[in-house]
């Protein structure tokens, strides 16, 4: 097949409908002509985001982003290429991990990439492989980056209920029950938070990266 010619990319676009895109991303609820949800490129209590199916169009009128099925497709991809390009197989993120590395504020979103790369270079082989080179290279990662890894203890406090800490992979219910979190805030919606499962029987071992740090909206603020 020939290169795909941009007039045959408008045809694709007017042809992708937007809400079943979104609604991958983003809980709608019909209000109108239009779909509303929060926002999933900012952080927000109220629904600002705003999705126009006749139009095959989405806008946010709180930070101003908007576009179509594929720009939207497009904003929330970059983590996920940025990924295939640099992990292995041995680490996958759920959509629920993109989704919020899409939204997040986070002061330091270097900071994800320099984890996911541990992760893969170091934490699964020396989990699932016991190298110790590799162990090594990892506790050097953890304390030159000031956080702690280990299970996490009882479901947080907060509105998220226990099932937000379960993920599907590859047909198996995995638990969230561990993490990577940062040491350096006390501001709850700063602190720095990577859920993930291990997962066995992929691969020789993967690590399933459940949540990555957004600015969570939470009880106290
Ligand atoms: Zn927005």
């Amino acid at each position: 097949m020939a290169r795909i010619k941009d007039s045959s990319i408008e045809a694709v676009k007017s042809a992708m409908e937007i809400l079943p895109v979104v609604e991958d991303y983003v809980q709608l609820r019909k209000a109108g002509g239009t779909y509303k949800g929060l926002c999933p490129f900012h952080q927000e209590r109220t629904p600002s985001f705003t999705v126009t199916p006749a139009r095959g169009t989405f806008k946010c009128f709180g930070c101003g982003e908007g576009g179509d099925a594929i720009s939207f497709v497009q904003r929330l991809d970059n983590l996920g290429e940025w990924c295939e390009q640099h992990l292995s197989n041995r680490v996958f993120l759920t959509k629920r991990a993109l989704r919020a590395a899409a939204k997040s504020v986070h002061g330091d979103p270097q900071l994800i990439a320099r984890c996911l790369l541990a992760l893969d270079r170091w934490f699964v082989p020396m989990h699932f492989d016991g190298d110790a080179a590799a162990r090594e290279a990892w506790l050097a990662f953890i304390a030159r980056e000031r956080l702690r890894d280990g299970p996490v203890g009882t479901a947080p406090d907060n509105h998220r209920t226990w099932d937000s800490y379960r993920v599907t992979f590859q047909g198996r219910r995995l638990a969230l029950n561990r993490h990577l979190q940062g040491s350096s805030s006390r501001d709850i919606t700063r602190t720095f938070r990577v859920y993930y499962a291990l997962d066995k029987e992929s691969n020789g071992g993967t690590v399933v990266i459940g949540s990555l740090p957004e600015h969570l909206p939470n009880t106290l603020t």
